[in-house]
Order: C-alpha cells, then structure tokens, then sequence
C-alpha cells in the first residue's frame, strides 16, 4: 500500500522553510524537500521516503511513497557540529522545538554543565527511557558532541529515581568506559521536573527566573532523543527523518494498559499508525498527540511531526454533573486546550484561573518554582464564587495535592486534565501527591 507523507513547514520554534520542490518532482529519503533561510532562525526540512511530490502549498508538502527503502541522502558534514546539525533540520524533539544548533552555538564558561534532559516527565511516555537503554552509546556520543560544541566541562544526566535500572546502566556504561566529566543525577518523580528550569534547578542548584535562558546559568539543555540525532548527523550524515515516540491506548492490536515505542519517519499519517496497530478499539475520547499533561488532539488529516512525542487514544470523557471552573498550570495544558476538555465532558465552564505561580513571559506562561506549590485555596474559592461546582485542573503533582485540600472542603469535585488518560492506562490519578505514581 503507498502511504501518503505529510511534512508540515512550520515544526517547532522559527520561521518556516521555503519548498524547494514541486507536485510530481521524484524524491529521495533525506532529500531537502524546504531550504532554511539561513538569515533566520530556520531549519531545512527532508524528506523521509522515497516517493513523488503530490502536493506543495504554503502550509505542507506531500509526498507519496514509493518504496520503504531505509538508505538516505547524506547531509553535508563540513562545517562546525553546530552546522552540520542545522543542516540535519533538527530541532529539540522533546518540547517546544526550539533549533538544536543555536543551543549548540552557545559558548559556555568555564566549569559550564551540559544537561540532559532524561525526566521523560509526562507519565505514559517511555520512548526516552527506551533509547537510553538501546541506545546508550549513542546519547552518550551526542552530549560529547554537545560538550565539545559549547565549551561544557561537565555533563549530567538528570533522570527520576524511579527509572533505576536505567541509571544503573549509565552509570555501568560511564565505569566501563572511564568517563569521569559525565554523572548521572537523580531526580524527584514529580511533574514538571523536565522542565528546563526546574531540571537546572534540581541539577546545579540554580533558580532561573522565567524567561530565562539556561546560558544564564552557564548551561544548556539537551533530551535524550535530541542528543542521539546529533550524534547520527555528525557521525552518519543522517538528517532528521525519524521520530521515536510513544503509542499507547484503546487500540485492538495493543493489548491494554501496555505502551509500544517504536521509531516511524516524520510525515507519516497518524490515521496509518491506528491502522498498523488493528485499528481504533471503540468507544473512544481522543487521540492526544504527546503526553497526557501537555499533548494536544489529533485533528483529521494529522501526521507524525517532528516533535511529537506520543499518540494515546483514551477512553471516552467522563461527563461532569455541575458548573465547571478551571484551574490553569503554567506548565500544563493552555486554556484552550482545558475548554477543549470540558467540552467534551459537556460541561458548562463558568470561571478561569491561572495558579498565582505562572507568570507570562515570551508570549507563554512560565513557573516562578515549577513544581512547588504557592497554595491554590485563593484560585479554587475565586471559582466557588464565580458560581463553579467541579474544578478542571491542569497543575504540577505538588500543586494538585493543595487543590485536594480545598476543593473537597468546599463540596467541589476535583478533575485533571490527565485523568482520561491515565485511567485509560490504569495508573492512577493526578490528586493526592505520592511520588511512587508517576
Ligand atoms: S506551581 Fe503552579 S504554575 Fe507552577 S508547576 Fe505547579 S501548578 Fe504549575
């Protein structure tokens, strides 16, 4: 059967590419299919089959496949690590996407960290976790890279606690192997420890204000999955055409409450990987393109992107009985993802709340402390006011648990913006804090 890939301009942070190619022009896996404008901030884009333009507008290119040949185009590998990673394409695959090589073009000073970024914090997820042990020489090889790029003098792995036989295993690869530069650090299993500044903050003992950059704490950040396509564009010339990520849920192939990671090239149709897995296993919710905190629905015609991290199909909403308030984390979901939500939970929302801890910085709303609880009893009464008889929450673990003691004292149902996928899943709840759940 051809597939069909959809390869949209605009992937992350930056200005999009210019095509380069059009309706009917044959193509090769790796080929530049949009050129960066180099006077930007902008990455190329590639194809990741081999196949036949079918379409170019201003919004995507498609191209249909004509064979599932896994050779590529060779980048161009002259230049410095942080060039030939602009012209792999490649943009930080864990979040925002902001473009890898202006990270990697970052001159630290001296006693500088190069962090990574193994938290893999949205619960679900496992692709992370599955690369550090599959792929460990390579992430290994990438933060050198990165290293050696930004002048680091140290490396640190910060990972949660919870993932011990993966730390065993760095720390197993780091003795055998005499690397002395590089440690694995612990962390909490807390939601939002990945984010970038609470991970500095949990690794160097620093506590950015929002907005700021990691440089300002002599550092930069780098996920695992990021860190292992640095090292395939500087050792193997490969360009950004694949996406590891997660695939979990009501699908009839998947059997329940386990996760499937596997590694599909960018474009591919999200529709395809529902097919592959046997279809979707009815009734359904949604289908939430990344993790249960931060993921967004699936809309028709979507494709695997370069920073998509999970597809989860969960099980149908829930309804909500009363008037419904929202409660909004800077780092979970945004307002209209929550208004998305309880639309499909047929509730009325009568009321909107920012916890007091998220500040708008850059166009986003950032933590003053993420993951430390500045009280939410103020933002669930203010709801109580404004006529609301449920809560939607969307807050970090510590922050839930303070919404817990409220909400129930004021006779208010509390919901969270995870719980359909989690109980999809089997896992418990995001309410009462226990560090063993997440
Ligand atoms: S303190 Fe508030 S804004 Fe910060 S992570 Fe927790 S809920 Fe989100």
């Amino acid at each position: 059967m051809k597939h069909l890939f959809k390869y949209q301009l605009k992937q992350g942070v930056g200005a999009p590419p210019s095509p380069v190619v059009k309706a009917g022009d044959m193509v090769k896996r790796g080929q530049v299919i949009a050129e960066a404008d180099l006077t930007k901030l902008c990455v190329p884009l590639h194809a990741s089959v081999n196949g036949v333009v079918k379409e170019v507008t201003e919004t995507h290119i498609i191209v249909e496949q004509s064979d599932d040949n896994k050779d590529f185009v060779k980048i161009d590998q002259s230049g410095s690590i942080a060039d030939v990673v602009r012209n792999a394409g490649l943009i930080g695959l864990g979040g925002a996407g902001f473009p890898a090589y202006v990270k990697l073009k970052t001159q630290l000073k001296p006693g500088g960290f190069l962090i990574v970024n193994a938290a893999e914090c949205e619960p679900v997820l496992e692709h992370n976790m599955d690369q550090i042990v599959n792929e460990t020489e390579k992430m290994i090889g990438g933060l050198r890279l990165a290293m050696e790029s930004t002048g680091a003098d140290h490396g640190i792995i910060g990972i949660k606690l919870k993932h011990k036989e993966e730390i065993k295993l760095i720390i197993k690869y780091l003795k055998d192997n005499k690397i002395t530069d590089i440690r694995v650090l612990p962390l909490r299993n807390i939601y939002p420890v990945g984010e970038e500044r609470a991970l500095i903050r949990d690794t160097i003992n620093v506590l950015l204000p929002p907005g700021a950059l990691p440089s300002e704490a002599n550092s930069v950040v780098f996920n695992v999955e990021t860190l292992c396509a640095i090292y395939d564009a500087v050792n193997e010339g490969k360009p950004l055409i694949d996406k590891h990520l997660t695939v979990a849920g009501r699908l009839n192939d998947l059997p329940e409450h386990t996760v499937k990671t596997l590694t599909v090239p960018i474009g591919y149709a999200i529709d395809d990987i529902v097919a592959d897995f046997g279809g979707l296993k009815l009734p359904i919710g949604e289908i939430v393109l990344g993790g249960p905190y931060t993921g967004k629905r699936a809309v028709e015609g979507a494709a695997v992107e370069k920073t998509t991290g999970g597809i989860l199909v969960t099980q149908e909403f829930k309804p909500v009985k009363g008037k419904l308030g929202l409660i909004q984390c800077a780092c979970g979901a945004s307002k209209t993802r929550m208004e998305e939500v309880a639309a499909s939970m047929s509730a009325e929302v009568v009321g909107h709340q920012i916890c007091k801890n998220a500040h708008e910085a850059n166009g986003n709303y950032k933590c003053e402390n993420p993951g430390h609880c500045p009280g939410q009893a103020e933002k669930v009464l203010e709801l109580r006011k404004l006529g609301a008889e449920e809560v939607l929450i969307s807050h970090c673990t510590d922050c839930s648990n303070t919404v817990m003691g409220s909400a129930p004292k004021l006779k208010m149902e509390v919901h969270h913006m995870t719980d359909h996928v989690l109980e999809t899943m089997g896992m418990p709840v995001i309410r009462e804090f226990d560090e063993t759940q997440l």
